[in-house]
C-alpha cells in the first residue's frame, strides 16, 4: 500500500450517518427508510412531505374533504386490489356457530376463538344442547377466550331464547338479533353480513375503528356513531366486504402500534397523524 493512503474507516462518532440519511432520499426527493418499516427521522419526513406536495394528489389543503366521493372510490379501489375476497376469519359451519364465535371473540383474537370452538361444537353440536346448559357448565369450555363468565351467560341465554322464542333458528333480522343476550350491532352485523349476506349495517370493531379514523372516514370514537358515519359514505353494496377489508388491513398493515405505512398501498391518500412514514401532509387529529 502506498504510504500515506489509508482506506476510509467508518467514523466512530457516527458523523457519516447524516450523509447516509441524505442519500436515502430517492431521485424524486421522496424519503426512503433505510430498512423496510424503519421510521424515518424528522429530516426525512419534512423533506418527503415537501417533495410529495409537488408529486402526490390529492394534496391535503384548504377545502380538503376526506369523504369526497372520488377519495372514497379510490380507497375502495385500493382495498379491492389488496383484499379482493376476504371474509370473516372465525371458523363456523352455521349461523349459530358464527353467532357463538362472534360473542366469544369480544376482547379476544379470532385465532384464540378458533382454537376453542371446534371442541366446543363437538361437545355441544346443536343450539338445543347449549340451551340445556347453565352458564356455569359452559364456563370451563370458553375460559381461555377471556371474560368467560359474561360470555357463558350470553351464549346460554341466546341459545335459550332462540329455542324457546325463535323456533330454534338464528334470526336473519337485525331487530330480532338485537334482542338476544350479548348481541349488539357488531355481532348482529357479522352474522347478517357473513352468513345471511344481508347488508344491514357495517361491522365496527377495534380494527375498523382505527383504520376508519386514520383514513378520516370518521371523527367519532364510539362504534354506533362510527357505523353511521361509514354507512353515509360507503355504498351499501360494499358494506359487508368493506368491513372485512378494514379488519384485514388493520391486522396486516394498519396495526395499532407503528403501522406499516411504508408497505401500505393507501399511503399517499392517508394523512393519519400517527403514520410511521409519509409522502403527504399529516393531519394530527386523524388517529385513534
Ligand atoms: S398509510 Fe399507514 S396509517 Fe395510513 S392506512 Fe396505511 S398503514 Fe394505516
Amino acid at each position: 500500500m502506498v504510504r500515506g493512503i489509508v482506506p476510509r474507516q467508518p467514523a466512530k462518532t457516527g458523523r457519516q450517518e447524516r450523509a447516509r440519511t441524505e442519500r436515502s432520499l430517492t431521485k424524486t426527493g421522496v424519503a426512503r427508510p433505510d430498512r423496510p418499516g424503519q421510521r424515518p427521522g424528522p429530516t426525512q419526513v419534512r423533506r418527503s412531505a415537501r417533495a410529495a406536495t409537488k408529486l402526490t394528489p390529492p394534496r391535503a389543503s384548504k377545502g380538503y374533504n376526506p369523504v369526497a366521493p372520488e377519495r372514497i372510490a379510490e380507497i375502495l379501489k385500493r382495498l379491492d386490489q389488496l383484499y379482493p375476497d376476504v371474509t370473516c376469519a372465525l371458523t363456523h359451519k352455521s349461523a349459530w356457530e358464527l353467532l357463538v364465535a362472534t360473542i366469544l371473540s369480544a376482547q379476544s383474537t379470532d385465532a384464540n376463538v378458533n382454537r376453542v370452538t371446534p371442541e366446543l361444537f363437538r361437545k355441544y353440536p346443536t343450539v338445543a344442547d347449549f340451551a340445556a346448559l347453565t352458564p356455569e357448565q359452559l364456563e370451563p369450555d370458553v375460559r381461555s377466550t377471556g371474560f368467560f363468565r359474561n360470555k357463558s351467560k350470553s351464549v346460554v341465554g341466546a341459545a335459550k331464547k332462540i329455542v324457546s322464542e325463535l323456533g330454534g333458528q338464528v334470526p336473519d333480522d337485525m331487530d330480532k338479533l338485537l334482542t338476544l343476550p350479548g348481541v349488539a350491532r357488531k355481532t348482529a352485523n357479522v352474522v347478517l353480513g357473513t352468513w345471511f349476506h344481508k347488508a344491514e349495517g357495517i361491522v365496527v370493531d377495534t380494527h375498523v375503528t382505527r383504520v376508519a379514523r386514520r383514513l378520516e372516514l370518521t371523527k367519532n370514537t364510539d362504534a354506533p356513531k362510527i357505523e353511521q358515519d361509514l354507512m353515509r359514505v360507503i355504498p351499501r353494496e360494499k358494506w359487508i366486504l368493506f368491513a372485512h377489508q378494514l379488519i384485514w388491513h388493520g391486522r396486516k398493515l394498519c396495526v395499532a402500534r407503528r403501522p406499516k405505512c411504508v408497505d401500505c398501498a393507501l399511503e399517499n391518500i392517508c394523512h393519519a397523524g400517527d403514520k410511521t412514514w409519509t409522502t403527504v401532509e399529516i393531519h394530527k387529529n386523524a388517529k385513534l
